[in-house]
């Protein structure tokens, strides 16, 4: 397995379920990671350092968790040389690779997503916001975690947007700009797994962005997640499916790019039905921490499937009634400079009540757990209700000492007002 966060731990901690795994290997990992996996230092985006590996190794199947590594290619030269590989092609990852590349596919196929034009120019892009109305959503093209989207509520921020964006603030990424109409309503994630050919839902999640309580402040890689979307309901996830995710895969095998791994549907639930916002390549972090919470049944198995191309001769993967809440404990300074080094204790005391602790950014310094990056730790619990998953998750945090470190105590707070009035 390939990767080093809290996502790839809860994949390593899943697939170490299964009876069908005899060893893991994973490059890097994290000292979480290692509690199931072996760890080997191998540059996870470097096709031929993972190819060597597999083939000295006789590696059976190779699980690309983050982005890098696809858009890498690493996936490209695996398949080449007859190594299993559950994770897209570069070519199909540019569904997340690049906002055009999505955006030009939706149009072809009507697949419902917000009015768009592309420019690769500024005086273009200036020109062509007389085309949107405010706010007007302005973001460059390619990869720039997570970073590259702007809101602008005006027409002066709209051009300060562009302005920077060609002027290399998001460096490559934003050689092109996509401008796209503002669309209103509920943000939902929505996971589907296929081989390029069978599609099978895979769950939904709600992630909270923001660094601070009620959603405020800048934005993150995440701070808590919860599944599944109760906003996602059946009926609208059936029509997820059909309008959006189908025909995406149905187009990428056309094209002669089938897409193989994990589609990741950043979904707005607008008065209209399900919108697209964008695709990820690769599953969310840390939405697969839930998601891996609630899974019934064989994860490798279902990847092996993917990975041969016989996703549809498995069972379909089965989730628990169950809802999982993720809360993310932080270093302080993120989402700027976070603090390195601090130490961390009560882990298995926090998982002594059943939650689960993943580790993201930690490090073994003298024997004890330290933080190592932005994102630390994402502790996981569930229960029958939002309400109840988010109690056992905090008194899960509340037993970690992690004095350097911080975390929001509202995650799932709307799903929790919800259920407080009964809908
Ligand atoms: P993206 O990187 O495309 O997922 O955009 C990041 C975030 O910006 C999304 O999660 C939304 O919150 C917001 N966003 C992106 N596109 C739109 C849009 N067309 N309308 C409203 N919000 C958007």
């Amino acid at each position: 397995m390939l990767g080093s966060g809290g996502r790839e731990h809860a994949l390593a901690w899943t697939l170490a379920q299964s009876p069908k795994l005899t060893k893991l290997y994973a490059a890097p990992g994290n000292p979480g990671i290692a509690e199931h996996a072996e760890l080997v230092p191998i540059d996870p985006a470097h096709p031929h350092a993972v190819l060597a590996f597999a083939r000295d190794m006789d590696i059976g199947l190779v699980v690309i968790g983050p982005e890098a590594p696809l858009v890498a290619g690493v996936g490209d030269l695996l398949r080449e040389n007859g190594v299993l590989v559950f994770g897209p092609d570069a070519a199909a990852a540019q569904l997340e690779g690049s906002k055009g590349f999505t955006k030009d596919l939706c149009a072809r196929e009507n697949i419902p997503t917000a009015a768009y034009a592309r420019f690769t120019d500024a005086d273009a892009a200036r020109a062509g916001l007389a085309r949107f109305g405010l706010p007007v959503v302005i973001k460059a093209d390619g990869l720039a975690a997570g970073k590259g989207v702007v809101i602008a509520e005006d027409a002066a921020a709209a051009e300060a947007a562009i302005a920077d964006m060609f002027d290399g603030g998001f460096g490559e990424a934003g050689a092109e700009v996509v401008m796209e109409e503002f669309l209103t309503g509920e943000e939902a994630s929505f996971f589907a797994l296929t081989d390029g050919k069978a599609v099978v839902p895979f769950g939904s999640a709600q992630d909270h962005k923001r660094v601070g309580e009620g959603d405020t402040g800048p934005n993150t890689g995440g701070m808590g997640a919860y599944s599944p979307a109760r906003v996602l309901t059946p009926a609208l996830e059936a029509r997820a499916m059909a309008e959006i995710v189908e025909p995406t895969v149905r187009a990428m095998a056309a094209a002669g790019t089938p897409y193989s791994g994990v589609l990741y549907a950043g979904l707005m639930l607008t008065a209209e039905g399900p919108k697209l916002i964008e695709y990820n390549a690769r599953f969310g972090d840390p939405e697969c921490q839930v998601l891996m919470m609630r899974l019934e049944g064989d994860l490798l198995e279902l990847m092996l499937r993917v990975a041969e191309g016989r996703l549809g001769e498995t069972a379909p993967p089965r989730l628990s009634d169950a809802v999982a809440l993720t809360v993310v404990m932080a270093a302080n300074g993120y989402p700027g400079t976070p603090e390195k080094g601090g130490a961390i204790e009560g882990i298995d005391a926090a998982e002594a009540g059943g939650a689960k602790v993943f580790h993201a950014g930690t490090a073994i310094r003298d024997g004890g757990i330290v933080a190592n990056g932005g994102r630390v730790l994402n502790v996981t619990a569930t229960g029958r209700t939002v309400a109840e998953a988010q109690a056992a998750a905090y008194r899960a945090v509340d037993a970690i000492r992690f004095p350097t470190g911080f975390c929001r105590r509202d995650i799932g707070w709307r799903e929790v007002a919800r259920e407080r009035q009964g809908q």
